[in-house]
């Protein structure tokens, strides 16, 4: 740890009480403002690896999901501990080993395996 972070970590330990108002007061000033960010970085890296289904088409971005193309996204996701993707997605500039699936065609691909990466490759 630097000397900075340290002062930062023992700084923020004695004044706990006074970030949490600071935060709180900015996320009532800026309310949906998370949502939002979630919801454009999830709509631009749709938009990057395509924006529709790669199997059926289907464009209705409520319908649409990344999918690892050769599998481990539980792993990943542990890797990174958090459930969303996409900010990782965008950080590492949207690297290749991804896709767009709807819900329907990545249930398909993770419960039933009847898609191999093969078969989806357009
Ligand atoms: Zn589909």
């Amino acid at each position: 740890m630097t000397k900075r972070s340290e002062y930062k970590h023992r700084y923020d330990s004695l004044h706990k009480e006074q970030n949490k108002a600071t935060t709180k007061k900015w996320l009532d000033a800026h309310p949906g403002y998370y949502a939002e960010k979630a919801k454009k970085q999830r709509l631009e890296t749709i938009a990057h690896y395509g924006g529709k289904c790669i199997y059926c088409g289907d464009t209705n971005t409520n319908h649409l999901t990344i999918d690892h193309i050769y599998g481990g996204g539980n792993q990943h996701r542990k890797m990174l501990h958090t459930q969303n993707l996409f900010p990782w997605l965008k950080k590492h500039n949207y690297p290749e080993g991804f896709q767009v699936l709807c819900w329907n065609h990545n249930a398909e691909k993770q419960y039933y395996d009847t898609m191999t990466p093969d078969i989806l490759e357009p």
